[in-house]
Parts: C-alpha cells; sequence; structure tokens
C-alpha cells in the first residue's frame, strides 16, 4: 500500500488546484478522479476570470475583492490558458447608467492596481458601431470595462501536467469508495479502479474532500451517523451559437434578466457562448440536462438585445453544470448565495474544501493546505503559487496550438510524421487526428468523451460534428490503447448517449 502526505479526492478545478499547492510546497501528494479531470463543474464554466460584478449588488465586497485579486495571479500564470477580455453593457434607461457607472467605478477601485482596461462609456451611435447586431430600439448608450476570459478544460490539464512535472501522482477514473480509520482518525482511502475493476488503498497523513457538488456524500460516508448538508447546488446553462449570429470582439453583458440576473454572450474560439441561468436542483448530479424552460428563457432574453430572432434551431450545443455552493440557511434564491468558500473538517479529521469559483482556485488551495499546516497534520511550508507558472506558459492564447499543448507542439509534429497523418478529426473541427494520440499518450485521455468533451472542445463547438467524429476518434485510441472492434464500437455507443444532452429537444 503506498503512502503519501497529502490524498485530494476529486479532479475539477478545487482538487487540482490543491494538488499544485501541495506537491509545490513539497508534499507527496496523489489526486483520485472518480471519472475524468473536468467531468463535474469545472468544464462547464462560463470561462470568466472575474471579481464577478454582479456580487456587488449583493455587497458581497470581500467576495469581489479576492476574485479581483486572484484574477491578476490566474492570468499572470497561465496567460496562455486566460486573457483579458473587453465586456460591454447597454444602457435602456438613465437608472441603469447611473447604477453601472457607480458599480463599474468600485469594481476599479475595489482591484487597486490590478485593473484590467479603461472604463469607457460610449454613446448610443458609438455602441452600435461596436455592436452592430444589438438592439437599436430605446438604446441611450453603453459602458466598456475589462476582466478576464480563459479556456476551463485546457486549464485544468495545465495544472494537471505541472502537478505531474512536479512529482505528484494523479489518476483518473479511480473513484474513492471508502477510509481507512486508524485509531478514530482517517487514515488512508479505499478506491476502485473503475477501466480494470481492481480495488485499491492508499494511506496519507491527510486526506482531502475536493468533490464540489458531491462532497456530501463523502461527507457521509466519513460519518455514517451524520445527514450532512453543507453544498448546495445550482444549476447553469449555457448556449452555443455561429458567431455571425452576434459578431463581436466585445462580451455582451445582459444586465437584468427577469430573474434579476446578468446574462452574458461571449466570443469563444469562432463561436459565442449566451449564459448562464442559476436554478436550484435537489439532487446534485455530475452529468446535469439543460431543463426546457432554461433554454427558452435564454433566448428570449437574448432576443430582447438582437435585432435577429434568434431560436432553437441556431443552437449548435448546449452545456450546463452545476455550482457547489456553501449551503446558507438565511438565502434560499440561488443568485443570493455567496461564491465564497468554507474549509471544513469532520470529526475524523477529513478536510472539505467546499463552495467558491474556478477564478479563486487558486486561493482555496492555499487556504486549505495552510489549514493542515496550522492543525500540524503536515510540516511548516510556505504557498509559491502565486508566482508559479504553469505548464505550457510560454505560448500565447490567441494560437491555439501553441496556447494549448507549448513546446509539446513539437511532439505532436512528430506524431503527425510518424504516423503519417495530417488530417483533422471532422472539417468543420480544428482539431488534428495527431492530437488524439498525443492526447492519449500524454493527457491520460481514456474514453472518447474524454478527447472530444474535455481535451478538445469538439461537443461544446458542434455537438453534431462531435458526434460524427466519434467513430474515426475511438479507432485512434483504439490502435494507441491496444482495444479492439468491441470497444470501439461501445465506445461510439457511449458517446452517442453523453451527447444527447448537447442537443436541445426541438
Ligand atoms: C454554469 C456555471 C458557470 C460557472 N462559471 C464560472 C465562471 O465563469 N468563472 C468562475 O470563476 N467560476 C464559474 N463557475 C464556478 C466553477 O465552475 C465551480 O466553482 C468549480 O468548477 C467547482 O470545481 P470543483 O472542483 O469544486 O467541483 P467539480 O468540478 O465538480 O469537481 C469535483 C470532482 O470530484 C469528483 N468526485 C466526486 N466524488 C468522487 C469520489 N468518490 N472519488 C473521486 N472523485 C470524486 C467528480 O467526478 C468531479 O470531477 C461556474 C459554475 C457553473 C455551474
Amino acid at each position: 500500500m503506498s503512502h503519501y502526505d497529502v490524498i485530494v479526492i476529486g479532479g475539477g478545478a478545487t482538487g487540482l488546484g490543491v494538488a499544485v499547492e501541495s506537491i509545490t510546497r513539497g508534499y507527496r501528494t496523489l489526486l483520485l478522479e472518480a471519472h475524468d479531470y473536468g467531468k463535474g463543474t469545472s468544464s462547464k464554466s462560463t470561462k470568466l476570470v472575474h471579481g464577478g460584478i454582479r456580487y456587488l449588488a449583493n455587497f458581497d465586497i470581500s467576495l469581489v475583492k479576492e476574485g479581483l485579486e486572484e484574477r491578476f495571479y490566474f492570468l499572470k500564470n497561465a496567460p496562455h490558458l486566460a486573457k483579458k477580455q473587453s465586456f460591454i453593457i447597454p444602457f435602456y434607461h438613465w437608472f441603469e447608467k447611473i447604477k453601472y457607472t457607480i458599480g463599474l467605478g468600485l469594481y476599479d477601485a475595489l482591484a487597486k492596481d490590478k485593473k484590467i482596461g479603461k472604463r469607457i462609456f460610449l454613446s448610443k451611435a458609438e455602441t452600435l458601431l461596436q455592436l452592430p447586431q444589438l438592439n437599436a430600439k430605446n438604446l441611450i448608450g453603453s459602458a466598456i470595462y475589462g476582466d478576464g476570459q480563459f479556456d476551463d478544460t485546457r486549464m485544468l490539464i495545465a495544472l494537471l501536467r505541472t502537478f505531474e512535472q512536479q512529482g505528484g501522482v494523479a489518476l483518473n477514473y479511480h473513484s474513492v469508495t471508502d477510509f481507512i480509520d486508524q485509531d478514530h482518525r482517517i487514515a488512508g482511502v479505499q478506491v476502485l479502479d473503475r477501466l480494470s475493476g481492481k480495488s485499491l488503498a492508499f494511506t496519507a497523513k491527510v486526506v482531502i474532500n475536493a468533490t464540489g457538488t458531491l462532497t456530501d456524500t463523502l461527507l457521509n460516508k466519513a460519518e455514517p451517523h451524520v445527514q450532512h448538508q453543507t453544498v448546495f447546488a445550482a444549476q447553469g446553462t449555457h448556449l452555443v451559437f455561429d458567431q455571425s449570429l452576434f459578431n463581436a470582439t466585445h462580451c455582451l453583458v445582459i444586465p437584468a434578466t427577469s430573474d434579476d440576473r446578468i446574462l452574458f454572450v461571449l466570443p469563444w474560439r469562432d463561436k459565442i457562448i449566451v449564459g448562464t441561468t442559476d436554478v436550484a436542483v435537489d439532487q446534485p448530479t455530475i452529468e446535469p440536462i439543460a431543463q426546457s424552460a432554461e433554454i427558452d428563457f435564454m433566448l428570449e432574453t437574448l432576443n430582447r438585445y438582437t435585432e435577429q430572432t434568434i431560436t432553437r434551431s441556431h443552437i449548435k450545443s448546449v452545456f450546463c453544470g452545476q455550482r457547489p455552493l456553501v449551503r446558507d440557511p438565511k438565502h434560499q434564491t440561488t443568485g443570493k448565495i455567496s461564491r465564497k468558500h468554507e474549509i471544513l473538517e469532520s470529526r475524523q479529521g477529513l478536510i472539505s474544501i467546499v463552495g467558491g469559483k474556478w477564478t479563486i482556485y487558486r486561493r482555496m488551495a492555499e487556504d486549505t493546505i495552510d489549514y493542515a499546516v496550522q492543525k500540524k497534520y503536515l510540516s511548516p511550508s510556505r504557498s509559491v503559487t502565486r508566482d508559479f507558472k504553469l505548464w505550457g506558459h510560454g505560448a500565447l492564447m490567441t494560437d491555439h496550438w501553441l496556447a494549448v499543448y507549448g513546446s509539446d507542439i513539437d511532439i505532436i509534429l512528430q506524431i503527425q510524421r510518424e504516423t503519417n497523418n495530417f488530417a483533422y478529426i471532422h472539417k468543420d473541427l480544428p482539431y488534428l487526428q495527431a492530437e488524439v494520440i498525443y492526447q492519449v499518450r500524454y493527457e491520460q485521455a481514456k474514453t472518447v468523451e474524454d478527447v472530444l468533451a474535455r481535451r478538445t472542445h469538439a461537443a461544446l463547438l458542434d455537438a453534431k460534428a462531435a458526434q460524427q467524429s466519434a467513430w474515426l476518434v475511438a479507432q485512434l485510441m483504439a490502435k494507441e490503447l491496444n482495444k479492439h472492434e468491441a470497444w470501439i464500437a461501445e465506445e461510439v455507443q457511449k458517446f452517442e448517449r453523453f451527447m444527447a444532452n448537447f442537443l436541445p429537444k426541438g
């Protein structure tokens, strides 16, 4: 049985962040993920690195401040996967202009020297020059401000590769099924290797539960006599369209939806992403399905701001995730529940990190390991991640290839030559067949879904094209993984079922 200093359960933003924090402080660290990295919420975000302008309305000043500070480190340490992005808020009433003039002023003031770009106020004519497809009726002007945008699934892989490069061990498709107790303290985990069916056990000084919306499931295992209710799941759905429907370099902020939320229309690759909703769910699930009412609500809201009517038939893909929020008995509305994070310790010493958001993953990780050090479970150490560049950082985000693979681009070119394969996986998708082989060899891609939903963005960019590439991707993978025809057929079928949720009915 292998022994570690730290075992991290969960391979989303939180778990991979904690793993990188732990290994860079010199602790022997193991990370276990039940499915694939990002299979949970972390691959389904709106892809914003932000303080969260809308939380100002809840007077969540410290949360916004923390987000703005972390935005700075996020962009600094992963410049190949995160960039500055301009946002534009159109005004249709004078009170909106006053409200956002004050709000944006405060937002920049809270960012202090870490603010991004300049606030600019535009007239109606200037606004329409920037966004020609915006509904001009009753428009009085707009404001432009700066925030951040990133690539969530590739960020997970950058964290994974950083962790491995530093000597960490990460295993996907390894589910923690139970805990090992020693003198009434958790001293390790029982694990099921879901692909081979083998059972394994690992011990550690500290076990950290970073399982997002499934946090309570593990807490209940650790303390079977208590029914834990620490996490509250709120579902958010995004719609993806061709960029021709709303062509802009700025991200459009729709400031006041009928349920008092902000909706974003973001340029993303050659598409636009519209999101997100915020709907409370009773039972969290790893693979949520967009409710028809959520899709209707977003189309309806979007159409109030666009000249052209956008319908379901324009949708290229739908993706949906559930936020793991810290349960707050004072607030019933999900939008009002704070995005703050909390560290909890069960009586047996299981440390859980809950809540937060992608932008502050590093801070959450630092706080978690600090907690274990303060409790003397780990020897003293100092965090170095504020100034720790992530794997692949040498490249700029504008160049897809370099951004994603850093200097490993040479390996992909080598694979192309070695396999004599210079073709794409699909005529409408920007991914090479050699990339699939690379992802199997170097990025732990084990299923067709891993490749098409999380190593590439195929499922998100164009659900139909992703479905049509499944067979070819399965064949490429089978050759690498030494699998037979039956595996290919099974993988294609599994992927078909998975993709059903990415295409809206009707
Ligand atoms: C719709 C939506 C939009 C969002 N947009 C943004 C945004 O733009 N910017 C931002 O900063 N934040 C955003 N967020 C918030 C952010 O995405 C989440 O806070 C974050 O991804 C949560 O990460 P996590 O690692 O805690 O959870 P997850 O990503 O869900 O990871 C938990 C992992 O634990 C694994 N696991 C569970 N049980 C076990 C077990 N027994 N053994 C091993 N592994 C297990 C799961 O398989 C899963 O992969 C958004 C959230 C949603 C829902």
